[in-house]
């Protein structure tokens, strides 16, 4: 388990974290979000302990997870982490970097594992390929598949699909996030992207202020979400009453209190986003069909 306790941190003296509080159980996968600047990276840091921290404690089990002060060499076997910014080996091939931290002397058990890893980083087409002429998405996967590499207690990420395209974004996270539940890694994933989060994260911790917002099931949140920033880590929304209504909520009806002037459609897909004046106010909601400016369309709020 990993236990933070009252963790404070400041970069010369601006605090970026401050009295952050939380556990993540064996095989857990916590979500940290927040808006660009809100402490994500830095928090991943310190729990690595690449830094010292101004106050309080990080614990993997009973062992305490110590800064450089305290530590010759930064990091902890059980914990590896997934810099933003990864660090390989360009001028060696995929297989090779991944296997880097593999003993030599088990040259089968290597090569079997260096091939189940490539296998969950979609990578095996590439595994002799040098580094550095692959694209930034395959490098991530290589960074991904090398901190995998000696099986961790904990694993932490930073926005880990952040350079990978969209064809094999989703394919990419369902099998590295499959790998962890199925080995019963524990992972904090740094995060802006809610994709990461629903139907894979297990608890969601909401960056703001220096200090942890909220920190609780995603689905509650994504249904209950208590503030605007909340929301707008889910999507699109309005707030109508002092509730906030997300804009897939917005049906179009044939007659209701709430009249909406369409100002622009959006062409999303299975739906248009329509951008509309509801007595004054600007709204969102979602509609099956295009709407030309200047239309009258009648609103109501539904339940999720
Ligand atoms: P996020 O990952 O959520 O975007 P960061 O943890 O990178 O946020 O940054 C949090 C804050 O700390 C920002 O204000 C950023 O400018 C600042 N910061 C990040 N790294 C450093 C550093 N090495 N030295 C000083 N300030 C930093
Ligand atoms: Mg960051």
């Amino acid at each position: 388990m990993l236990h933070v306790k009252n963790l404070t941190f400041s970069y010369n003296k601006t605090p970026v974290l401050s009295a952050i509080s939380f556990n993540a159980k064996q095989g857990e996968h916590v979500a940290i979000i927040g808006e660009s600047g809100s402490g994500k990276s830095t928090l991943l840091k310190v729990l690595y302990g690449e830094y010292d921290l101004d106050k309080g404690h990080v614990f993997w089990n009973d062992e305490e997870i110590l800064g450089p002060k305290y530590n010759l060499v930064v990091g902890y076997d059980f914990m590896k982490y997934v810099a933003q910014e990864f660090d390989l080996m360009p001028f060696i091939t995929v297989e090779e970097n991944i296997g880097k931290f593999l003993s030599r002397f088990y040259p089968e058990e290597k090569q079997r594992r260096t091939e189940e890893l490539l296998e969950v980083v979609e990578l095996t087409k590439f595994s002799k390929t040098k580094v550095k002429t692959l694209s930034g998405g395959q490098k991530q996967r290589v960074a991904l598949a090398r901190a995998l590499a000696k099986q961790p207690e904990i694993i932490l990420l930073d926005e880990p699909f952040s350079h990978i395209d969209n064809f094999k974004k989703q394919s990419l996270r369902r099998s590295v996030f499959r790998y962890l539940k199925e080995h019963n890694i524990t992972c904090v994933v740094a995060t802006h992207d809610k994709e990461d989060v629903l139907g894979f994260a297990d608890r969601m911790i909401v960056l703001n202020d220096n200090k942890i917002a909220v920190n609780d099931y995603p689905e509650t949140l994504y249904k209950n979400p208590k503030t605007p920033l909340i929301a707008s880590f889910f999507g699109e929304f309005n707030v109508l009453n002092n509730q906030i209504v997300y804009a897939h909520q917005l049906k179009v009806v044939d007659q209701s209190e709430l009249k909406a002037i369409v100002k622009q459609s959006f062409f999303k897909g299975h739906y248009y986003l329509i951008e509309a004046d509801l007595n004054g106010e600007q709204v969102f909601f979602e509609f099956s069909m295009q709407a030309n400016k200047g239309t009258e369309l009648f609103l109501k709020v539904i339940e999720h």
